[in-house]
């Protein structure tokens, strides 16, 4: 190419830019986004008048419990011969927009369920979002209701979690003993109040570190740590979780070709009694 200039940016528009070009370009912007929400909002619309029309799921499907074994324990992974390639995918953060979407057809695509760790904050601005989680079978966990790091008093710690339960029930008829601790902190009250009412404290065995780090490493982390019996903390919500989902493809295709198969959180705990 020695020779050769080739501009950086793409020349896209060459008319001399003014007040007035610039003001016509804004409203032409304008319009576009205004023809092209009220699309968006019909096809959510739809979505949810598919759904209301579908089968409703049953008590126990919407149910997820803990075995007993594990009902105030916690939980990095569970213990299994090396021989059964299991772990369980969990997605925190959520429900979020587009990219929990997105996250569902990539899991809906390779056949595979697993478990979403919901906000109750979340769950009230996008409870649409959260019913399609359901609707595809996945298994739902509560992650509180506002991702407190700071202690919490006992009151407030009940707050956290029950109102999140109470908001899982109205908006989908889920109940859930699965609790994950916003940051995985266990001494700020949460877990406590999690552990005492008979929750699962569900961490993990394998940290993507998909909130900071690329997509090679977030897929190395998650590749490098794989184990039989393993949890692996990844993200659908809380802040742009692209490279999550650019990595995931990959992730479930090489963990297949590794022998893995996947199941949610309570299945894994099922197994583990059951290999006992
Ligand atoms: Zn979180």
């Amino acid at each position: 190419m020695a020779g050769v200039s080739v501009p950086l940016v793409p020349l896209v528009n060459q008319k001399t830019v003014t007040k007035e070009t610039l003001l016509e370009s804004q409203q032409q912007l304008e319009l576009s986004i205004s023809e092209i929400t009220p699309l968006i909002e019909q096809q959510q619309e739809a979505y949810q008048q598919l759904i209301a029309k579908l089968p409703l799921k049953t008590e126990k499907e919407l149910t997820f419990s803990v075995p007993e074994q594990f009902q105030g324990k916690t939980i990095y992974q569970v213990g299994l011969n090396s021989k059964d390639k299991i772990v369980a995918l969990t997605f925190d953060d959520g429900p979020w927009p587009k990219t929990t979407n997105e996250v569902l057809y990539i899991l809906k695509k390779h056949n595979i369920k697993a478990t979403f760790f919901v906000l109750g904050t979340n769950v009230k601005n996008y409870s649409g979002r959260l019913k399609q989680i359901v609707e595809h079978g996945h298994a739902i966990g509560n992650h509180s209701w506002s991702h407190p790091y700071s202690y919490q008093n006992p009151s407030a710690a009940a707050l956290e979690i029950d109102r999140t339960e109470d908001l899982l029930y109205k908006i989908s008829g889920v109940k859930t003993s699965l609790f994950r601790p916003p940051g995985g902190f266990l001494n700020n009250g949460l877990a406590a109040y999690a552990r005492k009412t008979n929750h699962a404290v569900v961490l993990w065995s394998s940290d993507s570190r998909d909130y900071y780090t690329s997509e090679q490493k977030l897929l190395n982390n998650v590749l490098k740590q794989a184990q039989s019996g393993g949890i692996i903390l990844l993200h659908d919500g809380g802040g742009d979780r692209s490279k999550t989902v650019r990595a995931l493809p990959t992730m479930i295709t090489e963990l297949k070709q590794r022998g893995y198969k996947f199941v949610t959180v309570p299945e894994l705990l099922e197994i583990a009694v059951t290999a006992q």
